[in-house]
Order: C-alpha cells, then structure tokens, then sequence
C-alpha cells in the first residue's frame, strides 16, 4: 500500500510521522474520512471543504490548496489500484516541541491513506442494532465546536467502551443538556409521524456529510425533514430510527436503551433511504 505523505508516496511500512507530531502529542490537527465507489469520491468537494472550516477553526494553515489536496487524494486511490475505498486524509499540526505552543510547530503534516473498506457486517442492515445511552457526554460546542472534524476523539472513544461494555455496538452521546448529540462516529436520525427529524450542530452533532446528503434524499422522496432538539424519550418512542455516516451509510437502529423502536425491525422509510443512497454514491462524484 502507498501512502501519499507531505508530497510523495512511501510504503506504508514508511509512512512515519515524529513523535514529536502535535497531532501525536495532543491531537492537534483535522481529518477527513471519504469514500471511493466504483471509482468515484462521493462528494468530495464537501469533505474538503469540511475540512477547510475545521481548518480555519483551529487556526491551522492548510499545507495545500483544495485543488491539490484533490488531486492527492484522488492520486492517492490511483496508485493503489482502488475502485472502492475507505480514504482517510489528515493534517496534523506538525512536529513541534513537548509545549503546546502550535506556533512553534515547523510546519503541518498531511497524509492520506486510501484501503479497502472493512464494509459494516450485512446481518447490521438486515436486523439493525441496539444502541444505548451512555454517561460520556459529547463535549460542548463552546469548548470545542462539533463541527470541528479534530483528531481528538477520546470523549467518543470513552462512550465506544462504555456502549460495548453495556452490551451494545454503539452508543447514543448525549450533549452537556441531556439532549441527544450523536452516536460515536455517526450521525443520528428518526422518522416520527411522517417526518424525518436529526439533532442539529449546535446541539453537539457533527455535519456528516452522509447526513447532509440524507436532507437531499428526503427531498427527492419527499418526506418532511428538519433538525429539533431530541430527547431520549423522542428516540424511544420513535417509529424508525437510523445512523448515518461515511463507513455506516445508513444503518436501522431497532432498540435503544432497551425499549424497541417501531416494529423492531428495520423500518421501510430507512431502507428507501438506504437504497437513495446507495444509487446516489454511484452516480454523484469526482472521478479519480
Ligand atoms: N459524527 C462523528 C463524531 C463522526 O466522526 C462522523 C464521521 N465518521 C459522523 C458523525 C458522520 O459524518 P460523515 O457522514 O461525514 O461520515
């Protein structure tokens, strides 16, 4: 496998950065997680432009223009031979010293790793899953934004473990006023009363871009959507749920905290959404 690295492709058993990378030492840097379907980077234009505001927002100059870190990423995917990936590209602040000081950091660090995608097992689409509240909440937005794609993933890797040791493969974050925020790495949705219904980003969500292009689909099947505070109660009590993200596409959820959602099946307004979104990866695209 190679790795595009500052500018050039290396093996990936020399694919290194410093121990004295900030993204390393304090997870200090943005990263971008996309899709390659059948040869075509599903919106790849949003993903880097998502990455250019979470960017901005830690005050971290981009090494390359958006032009470039296109042609990289889609150079990236041409080397190893992919058709069908799982790209991961990220911009670390760069090699600095054991301080904070970002200022004192050379110069940021960008590598892209593109790899077959471990797809999410099928029996997840066919019998949902059972997610669970857990204690670890989604930080809040005035502390760090959620918008912000950061390399800082421990309060997500804290509701991870505590999801899994309760039993279930995923976990509902709820955000610093007990509304529902996220799951760990996805985005959340339900489908009540003719309407489908997502916590916003000011409520501790991050703009998935599988979540934005969820708000198309509604459009084209015409079913109402809309952002609105979420409280447990909502999830529970819902008539579908799903999660949305770039390696989950859509994924039923069937229970949460252990109440049934709907029927307790996948419901059929999430697999017409699914099945939007799987015609949709194919066809909307850059061409690597
Ligand atoms: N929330 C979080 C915290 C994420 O890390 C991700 C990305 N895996 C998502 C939601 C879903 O975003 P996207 O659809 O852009 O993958």
């Amino acid at each position: 496998m190679k790795i595009y690295l500052d500018g050039k492709f290396v093996d990936q058993a020399d694919a290194k950065v410093s121990v004295f990378d900030h993204g390393l030492l304090y997870g200090d840097g943005v990263f971008e997680g996309i899709r390659l379907y059948d040869g075509n980077i599903f919106r790849l234009d949003e993903h880097l432009e998502r990455l250019e505001y979470s960017a901005k927002a830690i005050l971290l100059d981009l090494p390359l223009s958006r032009a470039e870190i296109s042609k990289a990423t889609c150079e990236t995917c041409r080397v190893n031979g992919l058709k069908d990936a799982y790209i991961r590209l990220v911009v670390t602040r760069g090699v600095g010293d054991l301080g904070l000081s970002p200022w004192l950091c050379s110069k940021p660090s960008i590598f892209i790793i593109a790899t077959k995608i471990a797809l999410y097992p099928q029996e997840h689409y066919d019998n949902g899953l059972s997610l669970v509240t857990v204690a670890s909440r989604r930080v809040n937005p005035a502390a760090l934004p959620s918008t912000v794609k950061s390399l800082n993933y421990l309060n997500n890797i804290l509701a991870k473990i505590e999801a899994r040791q309760a039993g279930a493969l995923e976990a509902i974050m709820l955000n610093d006023q007990g509304y529902v925020a996220e799951c760990t790495a996805d985005n959340v949705f339900i489908f009540h009363k003719g309407e489908l219904i997502t916590p916003s980003a000011s409520q501790g969500a991050l703009n998935g871009i599988t979540r934005g292009s969820i708000f198309s689909i509604a459009a084209e099947l015409g079913i109402p959507i809309r952002e609105a505070n979420l409280t447990r109660y909502d999830l529970w009590c819902s008539e579908e749920c799903f999660m949305t993200g770039t390696a989950a596409e859509v994924v039923p959820v069937v229970k949460v905290d252990g109440r049934t959602v709907g029927s307790g099946r996948p419901g059929p307004v999430t697999a017409r959404v699914l099945a939007s979104f799987r015609r949709r990866v194919l066809v909307e695209g850059t061409r690597i």
